[in-house]
């Protein structure tokens, strides 16, 4: 346990919390990133990274992340491996308390908590969690080999998920609300081309059945309002996201869907603390655009601490 002092904190590690740490590092500003539950983000969940810049072939969204926390290390980013459990930010130095005990007392702060995966909320699916019920198929895809499995949504993370899971199962069936996917054309036609991959349209997961283990999902056509049972070993609802927002209650604005507000440099409310990712958008969300909000969020934090050493010495001149 010990306060740990700091210049620029981040919450986060994902592309955005790394690339801010990756610049301000740079600047010799030593960041402390504050790891929290899944280093290196949402990103480490996807298999194939093919949309991120630079890299010709894909590459793993486990190896991006890690690339990202030796690349900004190298420059001095320090890493705390905890998770915040509240954060004060009525004065600053700000005020960050963690899991592990330690308190981080820091000049400025750049949040970027990600967003987690939207849970069905259906019966069956806490009670079958790790037990057929998973969110990450990169992690458990290999458990459901020559096994069939559901995916929920029609999103680029369903469709890309899926193919993927199509590596192992012996039958991906992917359920979606309407009858054509919001997926990127590309992905649409690999799953159509899929010979593993069969869809039920209109319709979603009303109940995830089993009692050890998933055995089968309820479902319902929302056009007919017809309910069907069908058997399956696994479930995958890839239905979108929630912004891990929960520490600012009371402390930053927040839309309607609980994204935090910033301006279009970065800047809350509260002067000093800056946001960048899928905390703050549910627009782009791609590791490429996190990372280079997380670039903005840093130019913004160095200029944010260099004007209040300004200050300072003009105070100190005046004495
Ligand atoms: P998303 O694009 O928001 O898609 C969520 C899907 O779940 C939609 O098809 C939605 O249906 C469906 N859905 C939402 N709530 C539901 C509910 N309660 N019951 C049943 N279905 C529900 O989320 P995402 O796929 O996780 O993607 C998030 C962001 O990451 C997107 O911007 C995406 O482009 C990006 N992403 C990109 C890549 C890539 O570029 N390779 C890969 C993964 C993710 P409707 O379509 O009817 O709304």
């Amino acid at each position: 346990m010990a306060i740990r002092q700091t210049k620029v904190a981040i919450i986060g590690s994902g592309p955005a919390g790394l690339t801010a740490a990756l610049y301000t590092a740079r600047a010799n500003l030593e960041p402390l990133v504050i790891r929290g539950l899944q280093p290196g983000g949402l990103i480490t969940t996807t298999n194939e990274v093919e949309n991120y810049p630079g890299f010709v072939e894909s590459i793993g969204g486990f190896e991006l992340a890690d690339n990202m926390a030796r690349q900004a290390e190298r420059f001095g980013t320090n890493y705390l491996d905890t998770t915040v459990l509240s954060v004060d930010l009525s004065q600053r130095p700000f005020v960050l308390q963690t899991d592990s005990g330690d308190t981080v007392e820091s000049e400025s702060l750049i949040i970027s908590t990600g967003a987690s995966p939207r849970k069905l909320g259906v019966p069956g699916e806490e009670k079958l969690a790790n037990l057929g019920v998973s969110y990450c198929a990169t992690c458990d895809g290999f458990f459901f080999r020559n096994k069939r499995v559901v995916v929920v949504g029609g999103g680029n993370s369903a469709v890309e998920e899926g193919l993927f899971l199509t590596r192992y199962v012996s039958e991906l069936v992917i359920v979606h609300r309407r009858d054509t996917l919001r997926a990127d054309p590309v992905l649409q036609d690999r799953a159509f081309e899929n010979e593993k991959v069969r869809f039920i349209w209109d319709s979603t997961v009303t109940e995830i059945l089993g009692e050890e283990r998933v055995t089968g999902v309820r479902l319902i056509n929302l056009k007919t309002q017809e309910g069907t049972t069908m058997e399956a070993d696994g479930v995958f609802p890839y239905i979108g996201h929630i912004p891990n927002t929960a520490l600012f209650n009371g402390q930053l604005p927040m839309d309607e869907l609980g994204y935090l507000i910033a301006d279009n440099r970065m800047r809350t409310t509260v002067p000093g603390v800056f946001v960048a990712g899928d905390v703050m958008d549910h627009i782009y969300r791609q590791a490429i655009t996190a990372a280079g909000q997380g670039c903005m969020a840093a130019m913004e934090a160095i200029w944010f601490l260099a004007e209040q050493e300004h200050l300072a010495r003009r105070q100190a001149l005046k004495r």
